[in-house]
């Protein structure tokens, strides 16, 4: 046997050792996982990616023949490229409710009734055992800003269907939701687009 082909079958049964350690101790976790519910995610951070992933994820839900529910709590931009696929979705009920926000004339009085119409559709979803996935997007500036208390939005999620899952989008997170989410990421800001002076694209930013 050449010293080549020694070496390489050396190798090849290092790496057949590592492969069959690391199945084992994959294989003990995946037994261990045996729990059956919803769960409740979390998409935080500056960068981009949050309410895009939402979206993905429901889009793999329904995909399964699972119904679904959106909430948009900010204004935003109502044409975009996921609403005008799935508003008609039968499998999907989508509520823009960020209409009535005035950032511009910052009455806060107002923003307040909004956010509370908002959470109070939202609060009917998370009753309903016909849903299998919310997405509460853009919420978490609602506990930012002081529009809605979150200790009845952590009580209404404890008490939700068994089986229903929620995500829930925003830049910054309340703690009390962090202390009941099964799933948080945080979605970095490396870089972005447009402060490369890329304009916002349909199909990239909405
Ligand atoms: P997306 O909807 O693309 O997944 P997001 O939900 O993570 O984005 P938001 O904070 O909701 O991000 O902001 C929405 C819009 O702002 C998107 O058009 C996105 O491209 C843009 N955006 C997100 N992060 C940044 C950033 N760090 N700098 C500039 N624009 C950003
Ligand atoms: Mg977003």
């Amino acid at each position: 046997m050449t010293q080549q082909k020694e070496q390489t079958e050396l190798e090849q049964s290092a790496h057949q050792k590592r492969m069959a350690s690391r199945k084992a101790v994959m294989d003990a976790k995946i037994a261990k996982a045996t729990e059956e519910r919803g769960v409740l995610i979390l998409l935080k951070g500056n960068g981009k990616g949050k309410s895009s992933s939402a979206f993905g994820t429901m889009a793999r839900s329904v995909g399964h023949g699972k119904h679904c529910a959106v909430v948009q709590f900010s204004k935003g931009r109502t044409e975009t490229g996921e609403y005008k696929l799935f508003k008609d979705h039968p499998q999907i009920d989508w509520h823009v409710m960020g209409h009535g926000f005035t950032w511009e004339t910052q009455d806060k009085s107002r923003d307040i009734e909004a956010a509370e119409k908002a959470w109070a559709v939202a609060e009917k979803l998370l009753q309903d055992e016909c849903y299998d996935m919310v997405v509460l997007d853009e919420m978490s500036y609602m506990f930012k800003y002081g529009y809605l208390y979150v200790e009845p939005v952590v009580e209404a999620l404890k008490k939700r269907p068994k089986m229903q899952s929620v995500i829930i989008t925003g830049r910054t997170m309340a703690l009390p939701l962090q202390d009941i989410a099964d799933t948080i990421s945080i979605v970095q800001d490396e870089r972005h687009a447009f402060r490369l002076g890329v304009k916002a694209q349909a199909g990239i930013e909405y």
